[in-house]
């Protein structure tokens, strides 16, 4: 369905929606780092989410952190949206991961949800406890508790494809069809991952919701984006302190830092270091 994302309205009933389907561009960020099967699929489920969470912000919000930790066999799933919907995720993970609800692949933990610019004083930082066997669990809870929104939120990822859709009550809109929530919420639950990866948009609302009125904006392309650089990473090494540099170098004769997302290496020189002044 070439990596795009829909946001869509019922015109009769107070609710909005987003449709999230990646091929090419989740693929391309499976081929840069080998999962174990259950990591991968939640990583899936992890971008997909954060690009439907994207979607819900008026445009120019920044951008959107999806981070869950816990004292499990994973230990740290980050997944991030940028303003123009450029995706990168990555996770630690230790010993062998059996696929399983959320408790026991992450074990006790939370899930920070942060929107907002990459710095500066408007960024927002939501956190609940990982308490729902799904990550769509977590992330309907987090609307509810923290943004008071009702929502529902249906997650597939695959080898092939992940996809997404977010139904949301909009509580600005008085309400006509008094019955009409409940309605789509049901409609919606029934998508199966095969038609949220491989059904076109148009038609894939008009299969899940036969009676509605809906409307389809166009779609946003979504890609793979890494937002690492050379600059940054001396920034980071300016951070850690002279001191630890120095005791790399002296035991590494350079500095090798490989970015977690996107797995691109930068490498300092002694030399290097020091016309940098780290
Ligand atoms: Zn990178």
């Amino acid at each position: 369905m070439s990596d795009l994302l829909h946001v869509f309205v019922f015109e009769h009933i107070a609710v909005r929606g987003a449709l999230v389907q990646l091929d090419a561009a989740w693929q391309f960020i499976r081929s840069l780092r080998t999962y174990p099967e259950a990591v991968q699929s939640l990583l899936g489920e992890c971008v997909v989410a954060s690009a439907l969470l994207a979607s819900t912000l008026k445009r120019g919000s920044g951008n959107v952190i999806l981070q869950m930790q816990g004292d499990g066999p994973i230990g740290l799933l980050v997944a991030e949206c940028s303003g123009d919907f450029g995706l990168r995720c990555t996770a630690r993970y230790s010993e062998v991961i059996v696929d399983g609800p959320l408790a026991e692949l992450l074990g006790n933990g939370r899930c920070a949800i942060t929107v907002g610019a990459m710095s500066g004083s408007r960024r927002y930082q939501g956190v609940v406890p990982l308490e729902q066997p799904t990550l769509a669990g977590v992330l309907e809870s987090y609307m509810a508790r923290s943004e008071q929104l009702e929502t529902r939120i249906v997650l597939f990822a695959r080898n092939d494809a992940a996809s997404g859709l977010l139904l949301q009550r909009v509580p600005e809109r008085s309400e006509i069809d008094a019955d009409g929530w409940n309605r789509v919420v049901h409609l919606g639950s029934t998508v199966s991952a095969d038609e949220l990866s491989t059904l076109a948009a148009p038609m894939l609302l008009r299969r899940l919701f036969p009676e509605e009125d809906v409307r389809l904006f166009g779609g946003r392309p979504l890609r793979f984006e890494c937002s690492c650089s050379s600059e940054r990473v001396v920034g980071m090494l300016k951070t850690l302190g002279r001191e630890e540099v120095e005791q790399i170098l002296a035991e590494q004769g350079r500095v090798e830092v490989t970015c977690e997302f996107c797995g691109q290496c930068y490498t300092f020189s002694p030399e290097r270091c020091h016309q940098l002044h780290l």
